[in-house]
């Protein structure tokens, strides 16, 4: 045959070819079809600071970062990250070689996985996990090894709890690195100091790099703490940090996200990072700059008020008859439909919008252990209190 069609053989590559389509397209088209409540994708339904959207108009009309920004990114921007990385955290990092902007987590987690591994490493995740882990991991030609977190006791914190025997079983000598998240999507829980401290001490002991995944750390309730365990002894050196302003600032769309890590790590990311997008988002970044210097007030009451909203949602989801895993930080609730007499998330999930025009996420598609996550079900709760509450009205239905 001297003519070969070009589907001859699958155009996704082998590396790809588990991640075809994701959940959410699916979820969110049947949100649109139903007109259901779209309670499946994690995006507020409420823009950030009016200041901050201001910011970016002034940036983009004074002639601020319409043309290509510093490969880094602005200075304005990675001078505003290192404050406030000093402030919060009391972490040093200097603007010049510890900092770098990203177009969003995503981009900076894709550049840190291709950057730091080698055909072959292993990668060891906290499952459930984050979409883009598995196939960025994929891509990179590692291998990922997950450890499982385990559901606590429903209506209990912490919703899912992480078994440091199992970490440590899950190391090898081809362990590269560890990635973590925390707070956790979609658990919601967030890492203890001890339980940090442990995983610290072990990739010191077993001489790992960590990559970790922090978008969520404003977003942290009631008595529960985020400490990002670049504070940790050692880790420092081995630790690649990851932000994002999407999450922080409710501006999802901008793509504004930052590494900070020790310069030999950042400069690996770094050229991984300039030949993916190279650069992104210029106009937003001086904005990002500017809502990074706004007063710990604004993340008091954007915090108190997503409290409030998961608060709503969880008493709802609860009435309905959903076992609740009350989360300790992020945008969701993870919820057990087995009291429900269920058990099928897929299902459930793909029939809720017809049997009470509500769309929610199975947390299955999160795991390599598909069983292990087949009970439960992600709502998201970083939307306004009425549709908050119209859901709840509606799932109550469910209870019957
Ligand atoms: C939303 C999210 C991201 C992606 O952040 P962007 O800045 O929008 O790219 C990364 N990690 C987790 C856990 C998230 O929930």
């Amino acid at each position: 045959m001297t003519s070969m069609s070009p589907s001859a053989r699958p155009l996704l590559n082998r590396r790809l070819a588990e991640f075809g389509t994701t959940i959410f397209a699916e979820m969110s088209a049947l949100a649109v079809r139903t007109g259901a409540i779209n309670l499946g994708q994690g995006f507020p339904d409420t823009d950030g600071p009016e200041e901050v959207r201001e910011a970016a108009v002034r940036a983009l009309r004074d002639g601020r970062g319409n043309q290509y920004p510093p490969g880094p990114g602005v200075p304005e921007l990675r001078t505003a990250v290192a404050a406030h990385q000093l402030r919060r955290y009391g972490l040093s990092f200097d603007p010049d070689t510890e900092v770098l902007v990203t177009a969003g987590a995503t981009e900076a987690i894709a550049a840190a996985l291709l950057a730091l591994l080698e055909p072959g490493d292993e990668v060891v995740a906290l499952e459930p996990y984050y979409d883009s882990y598995a196939a960025c991991i994929a891509m990179a030609g590692g291998t990922r090894v997950p450890v499982t977190l385990r559901p606590g006791a429903a209506d209990g914190e912490p919703a899912f709890r992480l078994d440091l025997d199992e970490l440590r079983d899950a190391v090898t000598d081809r362990t590269r690195l560890l990635l973590l998240n925390t707070p956790h999507n979609p658990t919601g829980t967030v890492l203890t100091r001890d339980e940090l401290a442990a995983v610290a001490e072990l990739a010191v002991e077993r001489d790992l790099l960590v990559v970790t995944d922090e978008v969520y750390e404003h977003l942290v309730f009631g008595t529960a703490e985020h400490v990002p365990i670049a504070t940790f002894p050692g880790m420092r050196e081995r630790t690649v940090t990851i932000g994002s302003a999407g999450k922080t600032y409710a501006f999802t769309g901008w793509k504004v996200g930052w590494v900070t890590a020790a310069p030999a790590l950042l400069t690996a990311v770094r050229s991984a990072k300039q030949y993916l997008t190279y650069v992104a988002s210029g106009p937003f970044q001086y904005a990002v700059a500017e809502a990074l210097a706004l007063p710990d007030a604004y993340l008091t009451a954007y915090r108190q008020d997503m409290e409030a909203k998961r608060d709503l949602l969880a008493a709802g989801l609860a009435e309905a008859g959903f076992g609740v895993y009350r989360p300790a930080g992020t945008y969701f609730v993870t919820t057990d439909i087995r009291p429900l007499g269920e058990s099928d998330g897929f299902a459930f999930c793909r029939s809720l919008p017809e049997r009470a025009g509500v769309v929610a996420v199975p947390n299955a598609v999160f795991y390599d252990h598909r069983e292990e996550g087949a009970p439960f079900v992600r709502f998201a709760f970083c939307k306004r209190v009425p549709v908050l509450e119209e859901a709840v009205g509606r799932l109550k239905s469910l209870a019957g």
